[in-house]
């Protein structure tokens, strides 16, 4: 045992936080956790967890639509934001709740205000100093905002989840995930929205197939989705926000979000006041084994900007609290993490790009299905899916899926788990399918689309 207050000090409660102060009390090391809001941090509060119900939430729009064709009369017409936006506070409030007490229950304690690094062995929160043998910072990260008059005028998806109404006509800027989700969501929820994205097509980093189908099935689904398109200044009127756009027009609407990315939450830490280093991003710079430029402080989640994501955050912590009290060795596996965008329709990849695969591997084969699932075959909501799988030609390996449709993520979580375990296209045929699944799309697609760099015969 260290003479230091604490083994471990951590600062932030979010998910990589809370899974590394878990872990390492569990095995008796003295852990202590500050945080200035509430357990569970952005994915818990303020994200994954309210967007998903949010989702849930306009998934019924279709439901309800649909309904009728399946023989039901639903005579439904309306739609509460109040009763959602109060049921969806109360289970974020429980969830916060049982996270803080796992915390405590693992025997880490939680210690509310804002810390400050105040040196290697040394944090302040408020008042009061505390040391300890080793500080981990997973402080997360917050939106960030276009650099443009006005845009103290802006909205962030912070601020989606309790407003106080819902607006009737909103702009939405940004092409990645958040932009793309909330979009969905609130078009489906009945707001009239316009999306906007500063180059000629969204979601950069994904399949461009899958790219242009979900812009095809947004637009018909109501999003008025303008790409090429940016936001340069936002002023105030008696009507509402005025958004000027870079083709010289301008649209007046009622609420602005902006989705434009997020940055590493570090205001007011004293990192670099301490030596801390950061790469030109902003994110604070670690080894491979998440050691900070002072060797006694280690950084994990977005606030080391390598992959957003809550379940990487997790991975993170348990490989750093394995090396630090179990003796591994351990540096974290970035290969083949799938991910959702809760879109709709939903999109989930793993792996690479056709893209991507064409510049990694000499010989691609691209096997692509778009096709109407069995029960909008009788619901005729016109809602179509893409599956596609990318193969290195040579080795067989399967190293791209990707799905859009219903419930993506469900689907490329197994088969992510596939991909892990090196499984080659010829696995797949041999894979019987589950039927009648959208799913077995995956294990009967036979004829290959289209072949990069395969000579023909
Ligand atoms: P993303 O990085 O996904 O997207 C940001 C978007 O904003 C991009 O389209 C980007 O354009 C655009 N953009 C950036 N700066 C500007 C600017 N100054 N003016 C106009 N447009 C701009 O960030 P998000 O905010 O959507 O999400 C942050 C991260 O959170 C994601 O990367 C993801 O890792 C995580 N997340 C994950 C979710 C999930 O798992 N379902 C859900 C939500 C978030 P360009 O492409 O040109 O750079």
């Amino acid at each position: 045992m260290s003479n230091y207050d604490y083994d471990l000090f951590i600062i932030g409660a979010g998910s990589g936080g809370v899974r590394a102060a878990r872990m390492a009390a569990a095995q008796g090391v003295r852990v202590a956790v500050a945080e200035y809001s509430r357990p569970g941090g952005t994915c818990v509060n303020l994200g994954c967890v309210p967007k998903k119900l949010f989702s849930y939430a306009a998934d019924y729009h279709a439901f309800i639509a649909q309904a009728e064709r399946f023989g039901w009369n639903l005579a439904v017409d309306s739609f509460s934001w109040d009763i959602l936006h109060d049921n969806t506070s109360a289970v974020l409030e429980r969830n916060s709740n049982f996270i803080g007490n796992m915390v405590e229950q693992a025997g880490a304690e939680i210690i509310h205000g804002h810390a400050r690094l105040s040196g290697p062995h040394s944090v302040t929160v408020g008042d009061k100093a505390y040391s300890a043998e080793r500080i981990l910072l997973a402080p997360g990260g917050t939106p960030q905002y276009p650099d443009i008059p006005g845009n103290e005028y802006l909205k962030s998806s912070n601020d989606m989840f309790s407003l106080p109404c819902l607006p009737r006509q909103m702009l939405i800027v940004g092409g990645g995930y958040i932009a793309c989700e909330f979009a969905s969501i609130l078009n489906a929820l009945g707001v009239k929205v316009i999306q906007i994205y500063r180059k000629e097509l969204f979601l950069r980093g994904f399949d461009r197939d899958v790219r242009e189908f979900v812009a095809e099935e947004m637009r018909r689904l109501g999003v008025d989705l303008r790409f090429n398109c940016d936001l340069t200044a936002v002023s105030h009127t008696a009507e509402g926000y005025q958004a000027s756009l870079n083709d010289g027009t301008s649209i007046t609407t009622d609420l602005i979000l902006a989705a434009t990315g997020r940055r590493p939450n570090i205001a007011g830490l004293g990192l670099e006041e301490h030596g801390i280093e950061l790469t030109a991003s902003g994110a604070v710079k670690v080894d491979n084994y998440f050691q900070t430029s002072i060797p006694s402080v280690y950084a994990l989640g977005d606030v080391i900007d390598r992959v957003q994501l809550t379940p990487v955050a997790l991975a993170e912590a348990m490989t750093l609290v394995r090396n630090l009290y179990q003796g591994t060795t351990d540096s974290m596996d970035y290969r083949l993490i799938p991910s959702a965008v809760f879109s709709h329709p939903n999109i989930a990849a793993v792996g690479l790009s056709e893209e991507d695969a064409i510049r990694q591997f000499a010989q691609v084969d691209v096997y692509l299905s778009k096709f109407t699932p069995l029960k909008h075959a009788l619901s005729r909501s016109g809602d179509k899916y893409l599956m596609k799988l990318v193969v290195d030609h040579q080795t067989d390996r399967v190293v791209g899926a990707h799905m859009v449709g219903e419930h993506a993520g469900e689907t490329i979580q197994g088969l992510a788990i596939a991909l892990k375990a090196g499984a080659t296209k010829k696995i797949f045929d041999q894979t019987i399918g589950i039927h009648p699944t959208s799913a077995e799309e995956f294990v009967t697609m036979r004829s290959v689309t289209r072949r990069h760099g395969v000579k023909a015969d």
